[in-house]
């Protein structure tokens, strides 16, 4: 049996979904979402779901702040506000870091956002339970904060059915479809049957490579093991941000039950993984370290136990930045590689995959299209930001 669709998007993770309602929102309504498992149940559903718009890279700033507009006024666009909270993002550098901290937010002021300096006392005063002696800069960005993966995938995909569009679970693609010439024209599934398609979009996050493997294309991505920390404080403390705490090279943040994550920002020596087959603990190495960076940033924790671990596997490019566009097979588009920052671009990429598909170009403001070619690799012209941080700077 075979079936045809104008879009054909595998993967119905968070980058699926948003790019399925965008099209549809852009009238685009010819959309089958196919997805192997249920919905976001891949890596979408480990996000940290951290919201902020400190990137050196001005086209990912400027997509996180168009992340951030849209998720803070969910509730009038999609009847749900995606589970965004604004407890505000801080970034705290050593003093080798200061330059790059100070030239980053000169950028992202011009680029609109909200962002400025935040000296100690106002800190301290904001969240009292921080120690911030070896800051030696601050940025504070008041509409950042958190948002959930999951509750913003599923909001999508609930937008995105009345318009249309086709939502398929339980559906694994085995293989893309190729002619003689090279044109990929659908995929086949796991039940035999296939799907024809004017344009198949990869949205399969650390899955794309294989896919691509089935059609000759190399897609530069990898799976990179993240382990977080669940601490429980003890008791209630006061609220603390968002916190990319590049002296400590550590982030965390408030969960909404209470408990402290806790997630590791150093990635000096990355470790890669299966992602169909890992353990979801944290080893107790990293445990240990969690624990320590952790007693020195909030010393006053009355009793803190770890409640919990995972790991989840980040989809890295060799610049740690996503492919967003044509594949070098056409009809194959690419979206894929978000390397730790899909959630909160997620709205922005849902337009700009709409815009790239139906006019060839996007209109989002402050992006440039182009910073996300696949052909960026083989050129050795990576997206690396012009200020980056000493012994941080892969994500940022
Ligand atoms: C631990 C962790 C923490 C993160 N924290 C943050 C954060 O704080 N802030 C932020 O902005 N970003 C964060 N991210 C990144 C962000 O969460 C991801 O980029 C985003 O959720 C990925 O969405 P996706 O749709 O690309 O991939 P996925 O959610 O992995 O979806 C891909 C889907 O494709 C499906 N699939 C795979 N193969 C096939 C096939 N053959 N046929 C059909 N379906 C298939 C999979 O089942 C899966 O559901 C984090 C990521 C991780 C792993």
């Amino acid at each position: 049996m075979t079936e045809t669709t104008e879009y054909l998007i595998v993967g119905g993770g968070l980058e699926g979904l948003a790019i399925a309602w965008s099209l549809a929102d852009r009238g685009a309504t010819d959309v089958l979402v196919v997805e192997r498992d249920t919905l976001c149940s891949g890596m979408t559903g480990k996000s940290s779901g951290v919201v902020r718009c400190h990137y050196g890279a001005p086209s990912l700033a400027a997509m996180s702040w168009y992340g951030v507009q849209v998720f803070a006024t969910a509730a009038e666009r999609f009847g749900d506000d995606m589970g965004f909270r604004q407890c505000g993002y801080v970034v705290g550098v050593g003093p080798d870091n200061v330059e790059p901290l100070e030239a980053n937010v000169v950028m992202q002021q011009q680029l609109g956002i909200d962002v400025d300096f935040i000296d100690h006392d106002e800190m301290a005063q904001l969240w009292p339970g921080l120690r911030l002696d070896d800051f030696a800069a601050l940025a504070y960005e008041p509409r950042g904060g958190r948002g959930d993966a999951h509750l913003t995938g599923m909001a999508f995909a609930a937008a995105a059915r009345p318009l249309g569009v086709r939502i398929r679970q339980s559906t694994e693609v085995t293989a893309l479809l190729q002619d003689s010439s090279g044109t990929v024209y659908g995929a086949a599934l796991a039940d035999g049957t296939q799907v024809h398609a004017g344009t198949v979009i990869v949205a399969a996050g650390p899955w794309s490579a294989a896919l691509g493997a089935t059609v000759g294309v190399d897609v530069p991505v990898k799976a990179q093991r993240a382990q977080l920390v669940l601490v429980d404080q003890g008791e209630p403390l006061p609220p603390v941000p968002v916190l990319s705490d590049l002296a400590g090279l550590q982030y965390l943040c408030r969960e909404p039950n209470g408990e402290i994550l806790a997630g590791n920002s150093d990635h000096a020596a990355p470790e890669y993984i299966d992602p169909d087959h890992y353990t979801n603990r944290a080893d107790d190495s990293i445990i240990e370290k969690v624990i320590g960076k952790l007693d020195h940033r909030l010393p006053h924790m009355p009793d803190p136990r770890i409640s919990g671990s995972y790991v989840g596997a980040y989809d890295v490019t060799p610049d740690y930045n996503p492919i967003i566009g044509p594949s070098p097979a056409p009809g194959l588009f690419l979206a894929t590689g978000f390397s730790g920052h899909g959630f909160k671009i997620s709205p922005a990429v849902g337009r700009l995959v709409a815009d790239l598909l139906l006019d060839g170009t996007t209109t989002l403001p402050g992006v440039a299209a182009t910073d996300f070619r696949y052909s960026r690799f083989a050129e050795n012209a990576p997206l690396l930001s012009p200020h980056p941080y000493q012994g941080a700077g892969e994500m940022r």
